[in-house]
Protein backbone atom coordinates (compact mmCIF):
# COMPACT_ATOMS: atom_id res chain seq x y z
CA UNK A 1 0.00 0.00 0.00
CA UNK A 2 2.41 2.33 0.48
CA UNK A 3 4.58 2.02 -2.08
CA UNK A 4 1.26 2.81 -4.10
CA UNK A 5 1.14 5.91 -2.15
CA UNK A 6 4.40 6.67 -3.23
CA UNK A 7 4.14 6.26 -6.73
CA UNK A 8 0.94 8.63 -6.56
CA UNK A 9 3.16 11.36 -5.11
CA UNK A 10 5.65 10.99 -7.61
CA UNK A 11 2.90 10.82 -10.01
CA UNK A 12 1.65 14.41 -9.04
CA UNK A 13 5.37 15.49 -8.95
CA UNK A 14 5.46 15.27 -4.91
CA UNK A 15 9.26 14.47 -3.32
CA UNK A 16 7.69 11.56 -1.52
CA UNK A 17 8.73 12.37 2.24
CA UNK A 18 7.73 9.89 5.07
CA UNK A 19 5.64 12.85 6.70
CA UNK A 20 3.50 13.29 2.99
CA UNK A 21 2.95 9.08 2.45
CA UNK A 22 1.44 9.09 5.84
CA UNK A 23 -0.54 12.11 5.00
CA UNK A 24 -1.57 10.79 1.58
CA UNK A 25 -2.20 7.07 3.14
CA UNK A 26 -4.66 8.83 5.76
CA UNK A 27 -6.51 10.46 3.58
CA UNK A 28 -6.92 7.41 0.42
CA UNK A 29 -8.09 5.34 3.83
CA UNK A 30 -9.98 8.22 5.37
CA UNK A 31 -12.84 9.34 2.92
CA UNK A 32 -15.11 11.30 5.24
CA UNK A 33 -13.56 14.68 4.17
CA UNK A 34 -11.26 15.12 7.36
CA UNK A 35 -9.85 18.65 8.91
CA UNK A 36 -6.22 19.31 9.36
CA UNK A 37 -7.01 18.54 13.08
CA UNK A 38 -8.24 15.60 12.63
CA UNK A 39 -5.30 14.23 10.68
CA UNK A 40 -2.97 15.82 12.57
CA UNK A 41 -4.89 13.96 15.91
CA UNK A 42 -5.04 10.21 13.79
CA UNK A 43 -1.07 10.82 12.74
CA UNK A 44 0.83 12.68 15.57
CA UNK A 45 0.56 9.38 18.22
CA UNK A 46 2.60 7.16 15.44
CA UNK A 47 4.87 10.08 14.77
CA UNK A 48 6.08 12.02 17.73
CA UNK A 49 7.95 14.44 15.05
CA UNK A 50 5.39 15.48 13.12
CA UNK A 51 3.59 19.16 13.79
CA UNK A 52 0.42 19.94 12.78
CA UNK A 53 1.97 23.00 10.52
CA UNK A 54 3.94 20.28 8.35
CA UNK A 55 0.16 18.45 8.01
CA UNK A 56 -0.88 21.75 6.40
CA UNK A 57 1.62 23.17 4.64
CA UNK A 58 1.70 19.06 2.92
CA UNK A 59 -2.19 19.19 2.51
CA UNK A 60 -1.46 22.71 0.97
CA UNK A 61 1.25 21.17 -1.36
CA UNK A 62 -0.64 18.27 -2.30
CA UNK A 63 -3.87 20.87 -3.37
CA UNK A 64 -1.79 22.53 -5.27
CA UNK A 65 -0.55 19.61 -7.01
CA UNK A 66 -3.62 18.07 -7.65
CA UNK A 67 -3.16 15.09 -5.59
CA UNK A 68 -6.18 15.98 -3.37
CA UNK A 69 -8.90 18.14 -3.62
CA UNK A 70 -9.82 20.80 -0.55
CA UNK A 71 -13.21 21.93 -0.02
CA UNK A 72 -14.29 24.91 1.86
CA UNK A 73 -17.80 23.40 1.97
CA UNK A 74 -17.63 24.10 6.03
CA UNK A 75 -17.10 27.43 6.73
CA UNK A 76 -15.08 26.37 10.14
CA UNK A 77 -12.88 23.98 8.54
CA UNK A 78 -11.18 23.32 5.60
CA UNK A 79 -11.57 19.46 4.36
CA UNK A 80 -9.60 17.56 2.23
CA UNK A 81 -10.39 14.68 -0.04
CA UNK A 82 -8.31 12.27 -1.87
CA UNK A 83 -10.81 12.05 -4.40
CA UNK A 84 -9.79 13.72 -7.52
CA UNK A 85 -12.90 12.88 -10.23
CA UNK A 86 -14.87 15.19 -10.01
CA UNK A 87 -18.05 14.85 -7.51
CA UNK A 88 -20.05 17.29 -5.71
CA UNK A 89 -20.40 17.31 -1.69
CA UNK A 90 -23.32 17.50 0.73
CA UNK A 91 -22.69 18.38 4.72
CA UNK A 92 -24.66 18.18 7.43
CA UNK A 93 -25.43 20.86 9.38
CA UNK A 94 -25.78 19.04 12.56
CA UNK A 95 -22.95 17.02 13.05
CA UNK A 96 -20.34 18.20 9.91
CA UNK A 97 -20.55 14.98 8.52
CA UNK A 98 -19.63 15.57 4.74
CA UNK A 99 -20.54 13.43 1.70
CA UNK A 100 -19.44 12.35 -1.53
CA UNK A 101 -22.66 13.06 -4.06
CA UNK A 102 -22.51 11.86 -7.62
CA UNK A 103 -20.70 13.09 -9.92
CA UNK A 104 -21.58 16.21 -11.93
CA UNK A 105 -20.58 17.52 -15.06
CA UNK A 106 -21.95 21.25 -15.06
CA UNK A 107 -19.09 22.99 -15.80
CA UNK A 108 -19.29 21.09 -19.47
CA UNK A 109 -22.42 21.83 -20.18
CA UNK A 110 -23.55 24.81 -18.31
CA UNK A 111 -20.53 27.03 -18.97
CA UNK A 112 -19.86 26.38 -22.39
CA UNK A 113 -21.39 29.91 -23.23
CA UNK A 114 -18.93 31.37 -21.41
CA UNK A 115 -16.03 31.22 -24.05
CA UNK A 116 -14.07 33.79 -22.40
CA UNK A 117 -14.13 31.84 -18.70
CA UNK A 118 -11.71 29.02 -18.60
CA UNK A 119 -12.71 26.59 -15.53
CA UNK A 120 -9.54 25.35 -13.57
CA UNK A 121 -12.31 23.66 -10.74
CA UNK A 122 -15.68 23.23 -9.81
CA UNK A 123 -17.40 23.04 -6.56
CA UNK A 124 -20.64 21.83 -6.02
CA UNK A 125 -22.10 22.08 -2.43
CA UNK A 126 -25.28 20.94 -0.96
CA UNK A 127 -26.45 21.98 3.05
CA UNK A 128 -28.64 19.91 4.66
CA UNK A 129 -29.35 17.54 7.80
CA UNK A 130 -28.10 13.77 7.31
CA UNK A 131 -31.03 11.17 8.45
CA UNK A 132 -29.28 10.77 12.12
CA UNK A 133 -29.45 14.36 12.76
CA UNK A 134 -33.01 14.62 11.51
CA UNK A 135 -33.90 11.88 13.75
CA UNK A 136 -32.40 13.52 16.59
CA UNK A 137 -34.08 16.52 16.21
CA UNK A 138 -37.77 14.92 15.59
CA UNK A 139 -36.77 12.80 18.92
CA UNK A 140 -36.16 16.38 21.13
CA UNK A 141 -39.51 17.64 19.63
CA UNK A 142 -41.39 14.35 21.37
CA UNK A 143 -39.31 14.83 24.30
CA UNK A 144 -40.18 18.56 24.87
CA UNK A 145 -44.24 17.27 24.44
CA UNK A 146 -43.43 14.81 27.01
CA UNK A 147 -44.01 16.59 29.85
CA UNK A 148 -47.78 17.00 28.30
CA UNK A 149 -48.01 13.09 29.05
CA UNK A 150 -46.44 13.20 32.39
CA UNK A 151 -49.77 15.83 33.37
CA UNK A 152 -52.03 13.66 31.52
CA UNK A 153 -50.94 10.42 33.52
CA UNK A 154 -51.04 12.45 37.13
CA UNK A 155 -54.39 13.44 35.89
CA UNK A 156 -55.46 9.70 35.33
ZN1 LIG B 1 -25.69 14.92 10.80
ZN1 LIG C 1 -15.47 14.00 -1.82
Amino acid sequence: MLSKVKAYLIKHDVKPSIQRIAVMNYLFNNRTHPTVDEIFSALSPNMPTLSKTTVYSTLKLLAEKGAILQLTIDEKNVRYDACIDPHAHFICLGCGCVHDVAPIYLDKVHMEKYKNLNIIETQVYYKGYCDECLDNMEGKVKESAEPDSHLKQLNS
